[in-house]
């Protein structure tokens, strides 16, 4: 159920909804908008009667949502989600680039890539300090020391960090360093750590399971969104199929899928969807001009040194060509990226 108050509601007449939800054992999720302020219902396990809110003071309206998510849905907030990451949009007209390595590996190694991307004009920095890794015995991050790194590459470049939580444990570390969180392909229906990063500080980036379904995906937003954290941003990183020329197979369709049922963010990541090098830059034009929100893209100045997805990595000056490139799509399907931080125009002179 979603409330729709008036506009120019007053305080009291929200809290009295508030307090009648509360009352009936469910919880409110307030949602501002630009016209009005509307307040979704979860927790009830049946349909609830419009009629029981419609007679309180200042609401407008009393909606049933019919998608079993609700607070990720458009059916609740139609106005597309920007989320802020350290201080800079995700979502909206600009277009998103999420760039880094796979893993932080070494402070030298992190600062060199870090500086390249930056330059390059990247708006977020990532790498995993925590690595969920299919072999125990691969290298598996260096967890704190890997954070302290990812916050040093932050106070040299500016660019606010998203790294991975693999665990509550790791989430907790996480948000004291990093401006966002991740919640990686293999942990997109831990459930109890989609609960806890519900419970986050940070904007938390959520990653498409391997197998997992459209609504699999956004209920899983649904888990964060629950527990208080509307900071969520989506990502598209490919699915197991039979093809076996890609590491995965990036399903481009699930982003207008995403865009048509929920007000969220959802960025495409070519790097895992594909597993190769030569194939991230055409599939990074190809999300944009599927109306992604952004890319993010693993980049590496030793590619044959890493220590985790050397194959998928792409160079420093192969990412300059594709932020050239990503401009450019963003251009002709109607979005933009020019260089959020770049100063306006001089002031013209009055005389
Ligand atoms: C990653 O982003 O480095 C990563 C491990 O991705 P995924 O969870 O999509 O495999
Ligand atoms: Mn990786």
């Amino acid at each position: 159920m979603l409330i729709v108050m008036e506009k120019g509601a007053t305080a009291e007449q929200v809290r009295c909804v508030t307090d009648r939800i509360k009352a009936l054992g469910f919880k409110p999720h307030p949602i501002p908008g630009a016209e009005r302020l509307a307040i979704g219902i979860t927790g009830n396990h049946g349909p609830l009667d419009p009629a029981e809110f419609e007679i309180i003071p200042g609401v407008l309206q009393a909606i049933r949502v019919t998608k079993p998510y609700k607070l990720v849905s458009r059916e609740v907030k139609a106005a597309d989600t920007v989320v802020e990451v350290g201080g800079r949009p995700v979502g909206g007209r600009r277009v998103t680039v999420i760039a880094g390595p796979c893993a932080v590996e070494s402070e030298a190694q992190i600062l060199t890539i870090a500086a390249r991307v930056k330059e390059a004009g990247a708006d977020l920095f990532r790498a995993g300090a925590f690595k969920p890794r299919t072999s125990p015995y691969s290298f598996q991050g260096l967890g704190l020391a890997g954070l302290k790194i990812l916050a040093r590459a932050r106070d040299e470049t500016g660019l606010p960090i998203v790294t991975e939580a693999v665990d509550e444990e790791s989430m907790a570390m996480v948000e004291d360093y990093a401006d966002a969180a991740q919640v990686g392909a293999r942990n997109m229906q831990n459930f109890s750590l989609l609960k806890r990063a519900g419970k986050s500080k940070v904007p938390i980036f959520l990653k498409r399971g391997m197998s997992a379904t459209l609504d699999e995906f956004l209920m899983a937003a649904e888990y964060i969104m629950s527990e208080g954290n509307f900071g969520v941003f989506l990502c598209e990183r490919g699915v197991r199929t039979f093809a076996d020329h890609t590491r995965n197979t990036l399903d481009l369709p699930i982003v207008p899928a995403v865009k048509h049922l929920s007000h969220l963010p959802i960025l495409v990541d070519p790097s895992h969807g594909t597993g190769r090098r030569e194939m991230v830059l055409p599939l990074s034009r190809a999300a944009i001009a599927v109306g992604a929100d952004g890319i993010m893209v693993e980049v590496h100045h030793e590619p044959e040194k890493a220590l985790s997805d050397g194959p998928q990595a792409i160079l420093p000056e192969q990412f300059t060509e594709l932020m050239r490139q990503i401009r450019g799509m963003a251009g002709l399907v109607g979005r933009e990226h020019e260089d959020a931080q770049a100063p306006g125009p001089p002031p013209q002179s009055q005389s």
